[in-house]
């Protein structure tokens, strides 16, 4: 199982909670001088708290992008190998690949691509479009000058 992003908003929660909680604390009661310090100290400490829920927030955020581009499917409106990309061959209800013998029921070309994006190509004119291990393949052959980017090695930069 994995972290989710609502799981994080939770923590964010508390951690502001807490935060308000100290205050209203701290302002309860008027405090002799000598006890000023330590009543300082609790307010810095809300601060911090404070600064933890954005911070959580912000990583609540940062992960349901990710993850949203994670599980975004291909959708271009034909299929392919996954592996081996425009590969397949159709004949009565079963679409097999050429090349690792893969097969599929009904016509896998016909149908837009179910895979998951793995990959960012950019052609030269800076459009940008997202697709599946099985599409790119296709692509590199047929794209001249467009960069490709593995999706995860983009996902890891800062
Ligand atoms: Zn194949
Ligand atoms: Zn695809």
């Amino acid at each position: 199982m994995s972290i989710s992003p609502q799981q994080l908003r939770d923590l964010a929660a508390r951690a502001e909670a807490l935060a308000t909680e100290v205050r209203a604390l701290c302002d309860s009661a008027p405090a002799a001088a000598a006890e000023r310090d330590p009543l300082q100290a609790a307010r810095h400490a809300a601060g911090w708290l404070d600064r933890g829920g954005e911070d959580l927030q912000r990583a609540a955020g940062d992960l349901a992008r990710i993850r949203s581009l994670l599980e975004r499917r291909c959708g271009i409106p034909w299929g392919v190998c996954p592996e081996h990309g425009n590969t397949l061959s159709y004949s009565v209800n079963v679409t097999t690949c050429r090349v690792c013998g893969r097969t599929w029921e009904r016509d896998r070309r016909g149908q837009p691509c179910q895979e998951r994006v793995t990959w960012k190509v950019t052609d030269r004119a800076g459009t940008v479009t997202t697709m599946c291990d099985g599409h790119v393949l296709g692509a590199r052959a047929t794209t001249q000058g467009a960069t490709f980017t593995r999706l995860d090695a983009e996902l890891s930069q800062p």
